[in-house]
């Protein structure tokens, strides 16, 4: 039999475990030029929230009573298609399944001998290539600048610190435990970290951390530690919107302090960012985060759930910061 994940339910606030259903079904057959593909690492991202709502956005929302689909890495267990043989390993966006055919299209195999599985769904998926594609293209990090960082430990967010550290800049990180931080320091080698759950006031701990001011800040959560980074902004700051998880389970947005006149005064670069906008790019950024890899520059953690039902927990705890790095689940 094979397992699958359906979307039963659209969540109002936080979602839960019954929002999700598990449904077993006949273990498919590969069939004319498919392949069949045995579920191996599956990532759970929190922009998955977002599809989980009814609602026109640049990717479709999920069906209910259908599988939710997100990055995963499988291993073709059968070829009937000329382009993959049994054995070979693939990344792509999948179903929540522990097996599923395919024609092959939108899978691009990977090497198991260059990178752990698992890292093809982090620092050299779509998380890493977030990181480094929007610094080049927003951030625009000079030697010696201060470049603050939110989900600071988080698979985004721990590559966007150690970018900055090559680059030459004083990188502040923001997460919500001291273990987080100490990871921050002692693994990405960041210069200062910032507890938000224990500071009550983060504007002034920001201008503590940042003597210099903040000259580029990647937010990957949102909400109030934005306006506390926006009035500690140096003039011709840039701002990343790469995420805003904060408000992701939010029913309604709460209205924040306005910024307009800081962003007038000093000139402030503010820019949302979606990297499947970069495709093009995926090539030579992926090149890069590997060399750096290689070289020692660059460093990854990784929460690594067991088991295909432990699928859906994994995706709520991001959401409760149980992860350290990229969070995947494995099969
Ligand atoms: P992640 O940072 O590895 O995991 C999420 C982290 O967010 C948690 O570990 C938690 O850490 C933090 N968090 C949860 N609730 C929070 C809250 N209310 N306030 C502050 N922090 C909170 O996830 P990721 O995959 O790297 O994604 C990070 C951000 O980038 C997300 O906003 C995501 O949507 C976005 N993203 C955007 C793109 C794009 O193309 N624009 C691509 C990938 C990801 P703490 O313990 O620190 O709270």
């Amino acid at each position: 039999m094979n397992r699958i994940i359906h979307l039963k339910n659209r969540p109002e606030g936080t979602p839960q475990l019954d929002d999700f259903e598990f449904i077993e079904e006949e273990k498919p057959v590969a069939g004319d030029g498919e392949i069949l593909l045995k579920s191996k690492f599956v990532s759970v991202d929190p922009y998955l929230r977002g599809r989980m709502r009814d609602q026109k956005s640049y990717v479709e929302p999920f069906r209910l009573n259908e599988p939710v689909e997100s990055g995963i890495i499988a291993e073709i267990v059968e070829s009937n298609n000329d382009n993959f043989k049994k054995g070979d390993f693939v990344n792509g966006m999948l179903q929540w399944k522990e097996f599923q055919t395919s024609t092959g299209k939108g899978l691009n195999k990977v090497d198991p001998e260059k990178a752990s599985l698992s890292a093809y769904l982090g620092v050299l998926g779509l998380t890493g290539l977030t990181a480094y594609i929007s610094l080049e293209h927003i951030g625009n990090l000079k030697n010696g600048e201060t470049l603050l960082v939110s989900g600071a430990s988080g698979a985004v967010g721990s590559t966007v610190g150690q970018i900055g550290k090559i680059k030459g800049c004083h990188v502040v990180g923001i997460a919500g435990t001291d273990e987080k931080l100490k990871l921050m320091k002692d693994t990405f080698g960041f210069d200062k970290g910032i507890n938000y759950k224990t500071t009550d006031d983060m504007k002034k701990a920001i201008a503590e951390a940042c003597p210099e001011g903040v000259d580029v800040y990647f937010d990957n959560v949102g909400g109030e530690i934005l306006d506390a980074a926006m009035q500690n902004i140096n003039e011709n700051g840039r701002v990343i919107n790469c995420g805003a998880i904060s408000l992701y389970n939010k029913t309604e947005v709460p209205m924040g302090p306005r910024y307009e006149g800081i962003m007038v005064k000093k000139t402030v670069l503010m820019q949302g960012f979606l990297v499947r906008q970069h495709a093009k790019e995926f090539g030579p950024a992926t090149k890069q985060l590997a060399e750096w890899l290689n070289e020692g520059k660059l460093t990854y953690e990784e929460t690594i759930v067991e088991g295909f039902e432990n699928i859906p927990q994994a995706f709520l705890d991001l959401f409760n910061g149980k992860n350290k790095g990229k969070m995947v689940v494995k099969i």
